[in-house]
């Protein structure tokens, strides 16, 4: 029995041993820095020209309407008026007329292009929502250390960036030696159909494969924004989930709503089908990007996290079932279940014969759009009930994921570095959609990271009220982008 103790108490001196020994040895995700020359940017001017940007209504609806075209045609015009040595230097095309493309020759033909890409456009404002804005929503109001407006967040001031760092560099003579190409999509909103997949055609067709491709998705969260943890964190995702939507059918006699006949009623089963579908939830699992990330921040979490990390080997299900208990960090861990829309009659008084519902499902890189399907067919397990899929999107599998040891990502890290001094950098996954499911197409890996530090208060307003950017974070989104063109072409 003494032995069997002695035994047993030599184990765990040896796993808290481990546990301890990983925990302090875990490694630094710190960039280093080296000084860089100084790059003088005017904030205030670049924030009067996102400003300008904002009060073009750019609007992208789920229903077009007559003239929505308009002031992104006003908008190509204000941006040749207002980046004219941008204009002057670069070859630039409309693509499916509201899309603009530019290309700035690069000088070595053995350097590999690369694409920064965004969208112009923004979502509409919630109808009755405009007297909650403290500045109107397109106003482009700059206040209180902040410009207010649609689209501040979502991504005009990333869009304002690029082109004050390309005629920054274009208005100083430089010349690259890497091809850049940058897009400026009007439909991002509404699944880049005309925009970024017309740009990704036009250059399939001209055979450009590019090295690299940089969009919006992650950034710079402040205060708290990435995990709770206080110090910035530069999120840079490195692919994003994927997306189908099912149609899920149940059928029945219908009638007159005064003689209802229990076990036919159309939208009981569905009902009974939605529920059995969301009591079965996709497994979850921390592998991937998102356990790249986990282990990036785990240096700067709290000590029982940072325990619990640096042993996933002994503590994983609990790492998972904590993620889990909040829906942001659940939708990395696993493919989530959203009922958006539901049909049935159209009248009060009639059973409908057909009662449906919409299912929208971010995939996860675990599933693919079948095995999405497959299971929902598990889960509603009714022969009577009908699972297609909705014909109204772009349905497609999660992206490839870059790995944080690619040149691409080690390039955004340490201009990040460069920039923002050393802040803790981590890859990511998007959980919603950007362009790049489409430019995926024609980049060897696609990167997702604007350089905006964004504290929790003002994330709330992205796609809702009260959206803004600080003004005293304008001139680094600037020289974050001259850096990243000049890293780019002494990196080749
Ligand atoms: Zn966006």
């Amino acid at each position: 029995m003494r032995r069997i103790l002695q035994a047993v108490g030599l184990v765990i001196i040896v796993v808290a041993a481990v546990v301890i020994y990983r925990t302090e040895n875990l490694p630094s995700q710190q960039v280093p820095v080296v000084p860089i020359d100084p790059i003088d940017i005017d904030e205030l001017v670049v924030a009067g020209h996102l400003s300008e940007l904002i009060q073009f209504k750019t609007l992208s609806r789920q229903v077009k309407q007559d003239g929505d075209e308009l002031p992104f045609l006003a908008v190509h015009e204000w941006l040749a008026v207002t980046y004219p040595k941008t204009f002057a230097t670069l070859k630039h095309q409309p693509i499916g007329d509201l899309t603009l493309l530019f290309k700035w020759q690069g000088s070595d033909p053995d350097a590999r292009p690369i694409l920064w890409t965004g969208h112009m456009d923004v979502v509409p404002v919630e109808a009755g929502t405009e007297e909650l804005w403290t500045h109107p929503p397109f106003s482009g109001k700059i206040a209180d250390g902040h410009i207010w407006g649609r689209g501040a967040v979502d991504m005009k001031s990333t869009v304002i960036a690029m082109m004050e760092a390309i005629e920054h560099l274009a208005g100083s003579g430089y010349q690259p030696k890497r091809t850049l190409y940058l897009a400026l999509t009007h439909d991002e909103e509404v699944g880049g159909l005309n925009g970024a997949a017309a740009v990704t055609a036009h250059l399939k067709q001209a055979d450009v494969q590019m090295a690299w491709s940089l969009d919006e998705g992650g950034l710079i969260g402040v205060g708290g924004l990435i995990n709770g943890i206080d110090e910035p964190v530069g999120l840079i995702a490195v692919g994003e989930k994927g997306w189908i939507t099912l149609k899920i059918t149940a059928k029945s006699g219908g009638g007159h709503s005064s003689v209802p006949i229990a076990g036919d009623l159309a939208i009981v089963n569905l009902s009974k089908a939605l529920v059995r579908l969301d009591e079965s939830q996709f497994p979850a699992k921390l592998n991937g990007a998102p356990r790249e990330m986990m282990l990036s921040l785990a240096p700067a979490l709290p000590y029982y996290q940072r325990v619990a990390l640096a042993n996933l080997w002994l503590f994983e299900p609990l790492v998972v079932a904590m993620l889990e208990s909040s829906p942001v960090s659940a939708a990395m861990l696993r493919t989530t279940i959203a009922p958006t829309m539901v049909e049935g009659s159209p009248k009060e008084n009639i059973l409908p014969q057909r009662a449906s519902a919409f299912v929208n499902f971010r995939v996860h890189p675990n599933d693919t759009m079948e095995s999405v399907l497959a299971h929902v067919e598990r889960a509603v397990a009714d022969p009577k009930i009908e699972v297609s899929q909705s014909t109204q999107s772009f349905a497609r599998d999660a992206s490839p994921m870059a790995s944080k040891e690619s040149a691409g990502y080690k390039l955004i890290a340490k201009t990040i570095g460069d920039i923002y001094g050393s802040i803790l950098v981590s890859p990511g996954m998007t959980v919603g959609g950007t362009d790049s499911k489409h430019y995926q197409a024609i980049a060897d890996e696609t990167y997702r990271f604007a350089p905006m530090t964004l504290p929790p208060s003002d994330a709330r307003g992205f796609h809702g009220t009260n959206e803004r950017v600080r003004v005293a974070n304008m001139d680094d989104m600037v020289r974050f982008y001259i850096q990243l063109m000049k890293n780019a072409d002494e990196d080749r």
